[in-house]
C-alpha cells in the first residue's frame, strides 16, 4: 500500500499535463473518419492473414500511413495455414435459400471443380440431431445433411472420421440467452486441409426452418468454394519519430477478422482506432499543434492475431528492450449493456505507470461531452495481442521474458456480460461497483452480424473514446 502511494506521487510529478495539446488532440478526433475506415476495411472481406482480402487490407494500410508522411514498412510474417471462402449456398428443394448460412473456417470445398455451380453441389435428406455431443453416427447419417442446434466443436473429429459421416453439418447457436436470432455464430474446424465434413453455421431462425425441413424430409443442397493453403500474413508498421532515441511506444490492433466473418467490431474497429490515432498525431505534429513526442510511436496492424505479434517479437531481437509500452485495441466498436471503456491487465506489476496514466485521463474527462461516462482498469483476461508481450502468469504467451508494459483498450469482450473481481489496490472509481466489475460484451461476437450497421455505425462513440483516452495518455506519458 505504501509503495503504491509512492508511485502515485511520483507519477504526478513526472507526467505534467499539457492542456492545450490535450484539447487540440481531442478536438481533432473524427467520428466520421473512424466510421468510414471501418466501412473501407469490411468492404475488402474478412481480411484473414495471408488471404487475398488480408493482403488488400495491408495494401490499404500501407498507403494510408504513407500518405500521413509516416515511414511505413510491410512485413511478411512466417506462413501459416490460412482459409478463405469465395462463395457458398444452402438451399431447400423448395428453392428456399438458407440465407444466414456461413461456412466454418477450414471447411473444404464441396463443388466438383472451381468452376462448378451450386447445382453441382451436394444434396441429401436433412436429419435433425438434437445433440451432436451425445450422438453416434448411424447408417442413416451417411449421405445426409445433419442439422444440429448447439456446439459442433469437440465431437467433430469423431463424426468426420466415421464411416457414416454426413455430407455436411448445419448448426445453429442456441437462443438462450436470446442472440444469433437472424445472424450466425461462426466457428472454425481443426486447422487442416482435409476436414472431411464441411460445416455451416446458420441463424437460430434458419435452424427452425431446417428442423421443419428435416421433419418433412425436404432435400437440402449445399455448395462451397473454399481455399486452405499455407500463406504469409502481412503486418504493417508505421513510425512517428520521437525527439530522443532509445525507447518507443507501440500502438496496435489485429487486422484480421477474429471469426472469419465481417469483423467490424472485432477488429476493424481496433484497426480504425490505430489509423485515427496515427492521423491525428501526425497532422497535429506537422502543424506544430502538439510537440514532437519524446519517444517514437509505432503504429502496427497485425496480419494475423498472435501469430504476427509473436513474429514481431521474434524479428525485434534486442530492439525489444526499447519498447516502453504496448497499447493494443481489440473490439473498440460496440457494447451491449454499458457505456464503458476498459483498460486491461492492472494485475501486471510493471503496468502500473501505463494504467495509472490511462486511469487519470479517464477520471479527468469522465462525463464531459464527447467522452466516456464509465471507465475502469481490469485484471488480465487473455485472448488478444497485448498478451504476446506478457508472461504466462498473466495469460500471456511467454514469447519474451522482458517486462514490457502491455495493455488492451476495449469497449466489449466475449459474448456475455462477464463478472470480474477487481485487482486489490485498483478499486475502480469509474464504475458503479469498485470491486465487482461488469465487463461489457458484443451481441454480434464472432458472427455474421458483426457488421458496421450493427456495431460501429450504431455506436461510433466507442471508437472515439478509445482514440481519445489512449492518445491523451500518450501525450502525458511521452512528452
Ligand atoms: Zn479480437
Amino acid at each position: 500500500m505504501i509503495a503504491a502511494l509512492c508511485c502515485l506521487v511520483v507519477l504526478q510529478v513526472v507526467f505534467s499535463n499539457n492542456p492545450s495539446a490535450e484539447q487540440a488532440y481531442a478536438d481533432a478526433v473524427s467520428e466520421a473518419k473512424l466510421r468510414q475506415d471501418v466501412h473501407d476495411l469490411v468492404a475488402l472481406g474478412p481480411r484473414m492473414g495471408g488471404t487475398p482480402s488480408g493482403d488488400k487490407a495491408a495494401a490499404l494500410l500501407e498507403q494510408y500511413f504513407t500518405r500521413l508522411g509516416l515511414k511505413t514498412e510491410v512485413f511478411t510474417d512466417p506462413p501459416k495455414l490460412a482459409h478463405w471462402e469465395d462463395r457458398w449456398q444452402v438451399t431447400l428443394a423448395s428453392g428456399e435459400l438458407i440465407e444466414s448460412a456461413w461456412p466454418y473456417g477450414f471447411s473444404a470445398s464441396i463443388l466438383p471443380s472451381q468452376g462448378g455451380s451450386h447445382e453441382n453441389g451436394r444434396a441429401g435428406p436433412p436429419i435433425t440431431v438434437q445433440s451432436l455431443a451425445s450422438a453416434t453416427p448411424t447408417p442413416e447419417w451417411k449421405g445426409a445433411i445433419v442439422y444440429t442446434p448447439g456446439e459442433v466443436g469437440r465431437t467433430y473429429a469423431a463424426v468426420a472420421s466415421s464411416d457414416n459421416r454426413p455430407l455436411a453439418i448445419l448448426t445453429s447457436a442456441p437462443n438462450d440467452p436470446p442472440r444469433y436470432l437472424d445472424w450466425t455464430r461462426i466457428g472454425e474446424l481443426p486447422a487442416k486441409v482435409d476436414n472431411a465434413v464441411p460445416v455451416f453455421g446458420v441463424s437460430y431462425l434458419d435452424g427452425r426452418t431446417l428442423a421443419v425441413a428435416a421433419a418433412a424430409k425436404t432435400t437440402v443442397r449445399v455448395s462451397l468454394t473454399s481455399h486452405i493453403e499455407q500463406r504469409s500474413p502481412r503486418t504493417v508498421v508505421a513510425t512517428l519519430p520521437g525527439r530522443e532515441p532509445g525507447k518507443y511506444y507501440l500502438v496496435c490492433a489485429h487486422g484480421d477478422s477474429d471469426s472469419g466473418g465481417p469483423g467490424a467490431d472485432d477488429n476493424a474497429s481496433g484497426v480504425a482506432t490505430v489509423m485515427e490515432m496515427a492521423r491525428v498525431f501526425s497532422e497535429l505534429r506537422r502543424s506544430g499543434t502538439v510537440p514532437q513526442p519524446r519517444y517514437a510511436i509505432q503504429f502496427a496492424v497485425w496480419g494475423s492475431e498472435y501469430h504476427s505479434s509473436k513474429a514481431y517479437i521474434d524479428r525485434a531481437g534486442a530492439k525489444l528492450r526499447e519498447l516502453a509500452g504496448v497499447l493494443n485495441f481489440d473490439e473498440t466498436g460496440t457494447g451491449a449493456e454499458r457505456e464503458a471503456i476498459y483498460f486491461e491487465s492492472n494485475d501486471v506489476p510493471w503496468n502500473a505507470t501505463l494504467l495509472k496514466t490511462l486511469e487519470s485521463v479517464a477520471s479527468d474527462y469522465a462525463g464531459k461531452p464527447g467522452f466516456w461516462t464509465e471507465y475502469t482498469t481490469n485484471p488480465s483476461q487473455g485472448g488478444t495481442d497485448s498478451y504476446a508481450f506478457l508472461p504466462e502468469k498473466y495469460h500471456g504467451t511467454g514469447t519474451t521474458t522482458l517486462e514490457i508494459p502491455a495493455t488492451t483498450i476495449y469497449t466489449a469482450a466475449w459474448d456475455h456480460l462477464a463478472d470480474l473481481k477487481q485487482t486489490p489496490g485498483w478499486e475502480s472509481k469509474g464504475t458503479p461497483d469498485p470491486v465487482n466489475l461488469k465487463i461489457d460484451y458484443s451481441l454480434y461476437y464472432h458472427s455474421s452480424g458483426d457488421t458496421p450497421e450493427n456495431t460501429t455505425d450504431r455506436e461510433p462513440q466507442n471508437m472515439v473514446r478509445a482514440v481519445k483516452a489512449t492518445g491523451l495518455a500518450l501525450l502525458r506519458l511521452n512528452q
